[in-house]
């Protein structure tokens, strides 16, 4: 898989590569991380990437030309070229979009600052636009990076244990994982609950399903 990050600022984004399970996957071969710059692009003398927005209104926009040619030379360098743009005004990203997306060749991730980019750009190259919560943040590179970590977890051979993720949260049914503990079993005077170390298994799997359903009901009632 290639990831392709189209941002004015990618040392927000490199770091979160350099260290734990997604560097793992790059030295693995598993992922490739590439940056493009919109400013690189810019024809204009001072090299911005943004202007006043038509029709007045506060802040500055993302305009045509820099990602217009950024991106059409990310297309002409790539094969299958899936374009995803970051905006609070996307469909609400979930669990089963990371699992979806992890089977495609190449993400390109779009992340804008100001007030977004012109609307031309997304109706042009947009395969999908993606919001991470019901809040604004400065700039799509958060969200990039929420998506680029939760769509790696999905690539085969990405986690040690890809049992990991069948039994995570969202995985079954959208539910919640049940609580979990580790050693020690007591401490400050809090117990693991006794039912998880009695050994039998599938006692163990109902407390745990039982609870899940409890935690899913009490967390996302709308599950
Ligand atoms: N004017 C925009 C609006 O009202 O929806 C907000 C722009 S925001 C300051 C700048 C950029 O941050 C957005 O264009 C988008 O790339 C990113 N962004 C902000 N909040 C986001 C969210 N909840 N999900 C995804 N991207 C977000």
């Amino acid at each position: 898989m290639i990831y392709i990050f189209v941002t004015i600022f990618p040392n927000l984004i490199e770091p979160y590569f350099k260290d734990s399970i997604l560097s793992r996957a790059i030295k693995d071969g598993l992922i490739d991380v590439k940056f493009y710059n919109p400013r690189d692009y810019a024809t204009n003398k001072h090299k911005k990437v943004d202007d006043k927005l038509c029709g007045g209104g506060a802040g500055q926009l993302m305009t045509v030309q820099p990602l217009f040619d950024c991106l059409d030379d990310i297309i002409a360098t790539y094969d299958s070229c899936h374009i995803l743009f970051l905006s609070a005004c996307g469909k609400k990203y979930v669990q089963n979009d990371a699992k979806r997306l992890a089977t495609k060749e190449t993400i390109v991730f779009v992340s804008s600052r100001y007030e977004g980019v012109d609307e031309r750009v997304l109706e042009r190259y947009a395969a999908e636009v993606f919001s991470i919560g019901s809040y604004v943040l400065t700039g799509g590179e958060l969200p990039s990076l929420v998506l680029a970590d939760s769509i790696a977890r999905n690539i085969n051979g990405v986690l040690g244990n890809d049992l990991s993720l069948k039994e995570e949260s969202y995985n079954t049914d959208n539910m919640l994982e049940a609580p979990a503990f580790a050693k020690p079993l007591k401490y400050k005077g809090q117990s693991v609950i006794y039912g998880y170390i009695s050994g039998d298994h599938q006692n163990i799997k109902n407390i745990k399903n039982q609870l899940s359903r409890q935690k899913t009901d009490y967390f996302s009632p709308e599950q």
